[in-house]
C-alpha cells in the first residue's frame, strides 16, 4: 500500500533514472504523479474482429498469435500474423515492428494480444506498423477486459486483472502531456501501478469539497475511466477542490481586511474641485460614479481595497488621481506604485502637468531618480508634514522607503505584484486605503478569483471626445502604399508611432532593432522629424523624447514596446507595429490604445505575413473584430492561458491543473459560495471539521494577512 504522501523513491519499481527524471518534472510523491490531469484520453476498447477491419481505421482488438517470425524486405522487421482468437481459420491482421528488435523477446506463437493501432492494406493484406500492444497473461484476463469494455464490470475490479494486462489497450486510455526523458506508456503504467497500491478508502487530501464522490473513485475514474462521462465528471470534482481553494483564500482575505479598522480619511474636496475645473473635459458618468464610490470608501471607518477596472483610455489615471487628491486634503500622504520605472515617470509627468495649477507637492521615487514639485517649504521639519502625492516604483514599499502618515496607497498594474506586497502596506502598523488598478481588463472569471477579496468599480464608457479607430492587418509586400497613406496624415498635421519588432531577449537587441527601424524610416521620410524611444534611453532621454513627440517637434515616432502604457498624444493618429504577430493579444491592444485619442479618426495597421491558420494571425484577425478591451481580455486568455497572459509567478494564480478559466466560470461561483457558507457558519474556523481548511489559509497569515 502506498500514501499520496509518500516520495516516489520509496516506490520499488521506479528506477534511480526515472526517479530523476520525474523530480527533473516536478515529481516528488505519489500524489504528485496521480493528481496529474491527463490531457486527452484515446477510446481503445476492443470491440472489433479483424474480418470486420477497414482500411485506414484505428482502433483497438483482441488478437492471437498465430505465427511470428523476422522478415527482410528493404529493412528488417518483426511480423506477428494474427487473428480474432476464436476463429483459427478467419482473417489474418500482420502486425509489423520495425526498429523495435525487443518486441521479438515478448511475443511468441499462440499468445494473446490486445493490439491497438492504425489499420493499412498492402498488397491486398491488412497490416498494422508499429502497433500499441500488451500480451494477455491469462486468458481470463482477455474476458474481463472485453467484459469491462462492454460496460460490465464495476471499476474495482480493475484490482484483480494482472497489472499488465489493459493497462494501455482495450480501455479508455489517458494520454498525458510530455515528460522529457519518459515515455507516456511508461508514465501511464506507473499510475496504473500506483493507483493498485492505494487503498480503498483514500481520501482527499486537505478538505473534501465533494464527499458524496469517493476521491479514490474520482482518481480512476479520471485516469482510467469506464466512459467518457466519467472522466468529465472527475475533472470537474477535482477543478473544484482546485477552485475551492484558492476561493477560500480568497474569502478569507476579505474577511480579514474587512474587520479592519482602517484611517477615515474624510475632507472637502477643494483640490478635486480645483483639478476638475483646470481640465478641458468633463468626467465620464463612470469614472464621476467610480469616484464616489472610492470617496465613499475612504470616508468610511474601515479600509478601502478596492479595484478599478476599465478599458484602455478609459480614464483610470485621472479617476486615481481624485482619489490621490482628497487623501491629500485629508492630511495625509498619497502614493501610486507602478511597476516599472518608465509607468512611474509617466505618471509623474502627468500628474505634474495635471497638478501645475494646484498648491499640492508631488514627488517622485524611483531607484534612478528623485525629482520634488509643487509647493515645497523651505523648513525641512515642515516638509515632512507637507500633505503630498508620491509617485515611485515597489522600492517605495520597502520599510525603510515607506511614507510617513501614509492615507492612500495606490498601487498600478496590480497583476505584477503580489498579495504579499499589496499587506505590506498594512503591516506597518497604519492601515491607509488601497485602491488596485489593472492595465487591461480580465476576464470576470479570473476578476473573482484574482481580485475576490476586494469591491470593483468598473469604467465601463470611454470618454466622449474619441475619434473613430480602424484597425488593419496587411502584408509587409504593401508597404509602398502604406507608405503613401502615412505620408498624406503627415500632410494633414497628425502624427504617427511606429512600434519595432518585439525582442525579448537583451536590452541591447531591443535597441539595435529601434535603431534599424528608425534609420529605415529616416530614409523614406528623409526631411521628417523622427524621434527614437527605446528602454536603453536614460529617464531625462526618454523624458526628453517624449517631450518632443508631445509638443509636434517630432512628427514620427520609432519605439519599442515602451509606449505600450501610459503614453498619451491626442494628435498621433497612425500606428504601424512591425511583426504583430509576435506581441500577445493584450499588449496589441495596449499599443493601439494610443491612438484614437483625439477627435480625428486613427488608424491601427498591424504588418504581418501570418496567414489564416498559422500560428499568430488568430488575435489579429480577434483585434481587427473589436476594440472592446473585455472581449480581447476573454479572447487572450482562451488564446493563450492566464498563466502567459499575467505571468504565473506573480499571477497569484498559482499551479492551476484542473481549472478551464473560461469554461468553469460556474465552478468558480461555486466554489465562492461554498467558501462563503463555510466561513459565515464558522468565522474562525474552530470546528475538528474545518482543520484542513485553517491549513490551507497558514500561508495567507504568513503573507500577513490578518484581521
Ligand atoms: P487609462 O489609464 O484608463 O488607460 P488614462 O487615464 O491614461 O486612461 O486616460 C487617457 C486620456 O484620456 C488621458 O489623456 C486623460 O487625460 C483623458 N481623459 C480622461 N478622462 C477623460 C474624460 N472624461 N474626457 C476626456 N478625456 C479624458
Ligand atoms: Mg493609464
Amino acid at each position: 500500500m502506498v500514501r499520496l504522501t509518500d516520495s516516489l523513491a520509496e516506490i520499488a519499481d521506479v528506477s534511480a533514472r526515472e526517479l530523476q527524471t520525474l523530480r527533473a518534472a516536478s515529481f516528488e510523491t505519489v500524489g504528485d504523479v496521480l493528481l496529474r490531469v491527463p490531457r486527452r484520453y484515446e477510446d481503445r476498447r476492443t470491440t472489433r474482429t479483424v474480418a470486420s477491419l477497414v482500411n485506414g481505421e484505428t482502433c483497438c482488438l483482441l488478437l492471437h498469435v498465430y505465427s511470428a517470425g523476422w522478415r527482410f524486405s528493404y529493412k528488417r522487421y518483426f511480423e506477428v500474423s494474427a487473428g480474432s482468437p476464436d476463429e483459427p481459420h478467419g482473417a489474418r491482421l500482420l502486425l509489423r515492428w520495425f526498429n523495435m528488435p525487443y518486441v521479438a523477446r515478448l511475443l511468441a506463437t499462440g499468445m494473446d494480444l490486445s493490439v491497438y493501432g492504425k489499420v493499412k492494406e498492402y498488397g491486398g493484406k491488412l497490416t498494422m506498423t508499429n502497433p500499441d500492444f500488451e500480451v494477455m497473461e491469462d486468458e481470463d484476463a482477455g474476458l474481463r477486459l472485453v467484459a469491462r469494455a462492454m460496460g460490465g464490470a464495476p471499476i474495482g475490479d480493475v484490482e484483480r486483472v494482472s497489472p499488465v494486462v489493459g493497462v494501455h489497450t482495450g480501455r479508455i486510455v489517458p494520454i498525458y502531456r510530455g515528460i522529457s526523458g519518459m515515455g507516456t506508456r511508461r508514465f501511464r503504467s506507473l499510475v496504473f501501478d500506483l493507483l493498485q497500491q492505494l487503498p480503498p478508502q483514500v481520501e482527499q487530501p486537505g478538505y473534501d469539497v465533494a464527499p458524496g464522490y469517493p476521491f479514490r473513485e474520482a482518481l480512476q475514474d479520471l485516469h482510467f475511466p469506464t466512459e467518457p462521462e466519467a472522466y468529465r465528471k472527475a475533472r470537474l470534482r477535482f477543478a473544484l477542490a482546485e477552485c475551492f481553494a484558492r476561493q477560500f483564500c480568497v474569502a478569507w482575505r476579505r474577511r480579514c481586511t474587512l474587520a479592519r479598522t482602517g484611517r477615515v480619511n474624510v475632507s472637502s474636496d477643494g483640490y478635486l474641485q480645483e483639478l476638475l475645473a483646470s481640465l478641458p473635459f468633463e468626467l465620464t458618468t463612470a469614472q464621476r460614479r467610480c469616484v464616489d464610490e472610492i470617496r465613499a470608501d475612504m470616508a468610511s471607518t474601515r479600509q478601502m481595497n478596492r479595484l478599478l477596472q476599465g478599458d484602455v483610455g478609459s480614464g483610470k489615471t485621472l479617476v486615481a488621481l481624485c482619489a490621490m487628491l482628497l487623501a491629500v486634503e485629508s492630511g495625509g500622504t498619497a502614493a501610486m506604485i507602478a511597476p516599472t520605472q518608465i509607468l512611474a515617470e509617466q505618471h509623474f509627468n502627468n500628474f505634474r502637468r495635471l497638478l501645475a495649477g494646484l498648491d499640492v507637492r508631488l514627488s517622485l521615487r524611483t531607484s534612478d531618480r528623485s525629482d520634488d514639485v509643487g509647493y515645497v517649504p523651505d523648513n525641512p521639519a515642515e516638509a515632512d508634514r507637507t500633505p503630498r502625492l508620491l509617485v515611485g516604483t515597489h522600492a517605495l514599499l520597502y520599510k525603510k522607503n515607506r511614507p510617513a502618515n501614509l492615507a492612500l496607497a495606490v498601487i498600478d498594474e496590480q497583476h505584477k505584484f503580489g498579495v504579499a506586497q499589496r499587506e505590506q502596506f498594512v503591516s506597518s502598523g497604519e492601515c491607509p486605503d488601497v485602491l488596485v488598478m489593472t492595465a487591461t481588463p480580465i476576464p470576470r472569471t479570473l476578476t473573482l478569483t484574482l481580485y475576490g477579496d476586494l469591491d470593483v468599480s468598473v469604467i465601463d464608457e470611454l470618454p466622449a471626445n474619441r475619434g473613430e479607430i480602424v484597425t488593419a492587418l496587411r502584408n509587409p509586400s504593401n508597404m509602398k502604399r502604406i507608405i503613401t497613406f502615412m505620408r498624406g496624415e503627415l500632410a494633414a498635421g497628425r502624427q504617427i508611432y511606429i512600434v519595432a519588432p518585439l525582442i525579448d531577449e537583451s536590452d541591447t537587441r531591443e535597441q539595435a532593432a529601434a535603431t534599424s527601424e528608425w534609420n529605415k524610416w529616416h530614409e523614406i521620410f528623409p526631411d521628417e522629424p523622427i524621434g527614437l524611444l527605446h528602454g536603453r534611453l536614460s529617464a531625462e532621454e526618454k523624458d526628453a523624447v517624449m517631450a518632443a513627440f508631445r509638443a509636434n517637434e517630432t512628427h514620427i515616432l520609432v519605439a519599442t514596446t515602451v509606449v505600450e502604457v501610459g503614453v498619451d498624444v491626442p494628435n498621433a493618429t497612425v500606428m504601424l507595429i512591425n511583426n504583430a504577430d509576435s506581441f500577445g493579444l493584450s499588449q496589441l491592444h495596449q499599443l493601439r490604445g494610443r491612438i484614437g485619442r483625439g477627435r480625428h479618426k486613427s488608424y491601427c495597421i498591424l504588418l504581418s505575413s501570418a496567414k489564416p491558420g498559422e500560428p499568430g494571425r488568430e488575435k489579429l484577425d480577434v483585434l481587427c473584430r473589436t476594440l472592446n478591451g473585455f472581449e480581447i481580455a476573454e479572447e487572450d486568455f482562451r488564446l493563450r492561458g492566464p498563466g502567459d497572459v499575467l505571468g504565473t509567478a506573480q499571477s497569484g494564480l498559482g499551479a492551476v491543473q484542473f481549472t478551464e478559466w473560461l469554461s468553469d466560470m460556474r465552478l468558480i461561483h461555486r466554489a465562492a459560495r461554498d467558501a462563503a457558507a463555510i466561513l459565515d457558519s464558522d468565522p474562525r474556523l474552530e470546528l475538528p471539521q474545518h482543520a484542513p481548511l485553517r491549513a490551507l489559509v497558514a500561508p495567507e497569515t504568513e503573507q500577513g494577512v490578518t484581521a
